[in-house]
């Protein structure tokens, strides 16, 4: 089967089916076969692995992973690229495409689908949805072992950045939480096909058997990251308060805070997973 990743090909395969790349699909093919490898060889995929793709375009990066995993789940959104798909990978019989928005598949069924093995992600990810895509896939409750992404730069950053910068929020805990991110390596625009306008990174979230702190609620937990950082400018009491939903007053928060010897008009944004676990487990029994 022919090398996709590189410019002649990749062209060649865009112009035999008249496709028209989709910037709202967030459609920047991968035309360097040297990242390519890297990528797959950053995921370890072993013959016993199965393996989920997102995005997997003409499937070039597809081509790899079904030559080094046992199976390989594809998910593409554009349905332009199904007949691409099932002409570039038709020579793999481990490969199953799935024609859908990856939001809303649901991950764990998906996972029991395929024995719930577990599952190692691999993907050049469409960057105007890749937070929301780490979010559902550290969320799911799928056997997760790792996730192996290129992503915007900027976002690589935010998910290995603590309190102090402005890169620092929600998906930076999620992450820390969940995983040990590494960067692989970074990306030209020049290594896609059209040249994004940003710069590029591979990282690699390594999920942790055990989380690094103790919560006793995760969802109440990731509630009070989301709206700590919902309303950034304001203290953390108040913040929280005004989150209807997590349903605690401005006063049980500031007694959580005094119970950890922290002052009322804290922000948010300066708290890191320690404290955010500490606050959290407070307050849910405040709540009861
Ligand atoms: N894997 C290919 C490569 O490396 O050349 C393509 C990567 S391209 C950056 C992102 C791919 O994700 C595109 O094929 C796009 O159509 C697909 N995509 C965009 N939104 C999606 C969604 N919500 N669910 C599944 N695939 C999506």
């Amino acid at each position: 089967m022919t090398d996709l990743g590189n410019y002649t090909n990749t062209s060649e395969i865009l112009k035999k089916y008249q496709f028209h790349l989709q910037k709202k699909y967030g459609q920047n093919f991968l035309i360097d076969t040297n990242i390519l490898h890297k990528i797959v060889e950053a995921a370890q995929i072993t013959k016993e692995d199965w393996v989920l793709e997102i995005g997997p375009g003409i499937g070039t990066m597809t081509q790899l992973l079904a030559k080094m995993a046992g199976q390989v789940t594809t998910v593409e959104i554009d349905r332009e690229l199904i007949p691409i798909l099932e002409d570039t990978l038709s020579s793999y019989n481990n490969v199953t495409i799935l024609c859908e928005d990856i939001l809303k598949v649901d991950l764990l069924a998906l996972s029991k689908e395929n024995g719930g093995r577990p599952v190692k992600v691999a993907a050049n990810l469409p960057y105007y949805i890749t937070t929301p895509i780490i979010m559902a896939l550290l969320e799911s409750r799928m056997p997760l072992v790792s996730i192996t992404v290129m992503v915007q730069s900027e976002v690589a950053d935010r998910m290995r950045t603590g309190p102090g910068t402005k890169d620092y929020g929600a998906l930076s805990l999620a992450v820390q939480y969940f995983a040990k991110p590494e960067i692989v390596v970074r990306v030209p625009a020049s290594c896609f096909l059209p040249r994004p306008n940003v710069d590029s990174t591979v990282v690699r979230l390594t999920r942790y058997k055990e989380p690094p702190v103790v919560v006793d609620d995760e969802a109440f937990f990731f509630a009070v990251i989301r709206a700590s950082f919902n309303q950034r400018r304001k203290t953390l009491a108040n913040g929280l308060a005004n989150a209807g939903s997590l349903g605690v007053s401005r006063e049980q928060v500031e007694t959580a805070l005094e119970k950890m010897r922290i002052s009322k008009t804290v922000r948010g944004e300066t708290f890191d997973l320690e404290r955010f676990a500490e606050l959290s487990n407070l307050l849910i029994h405040m709540r009861e």
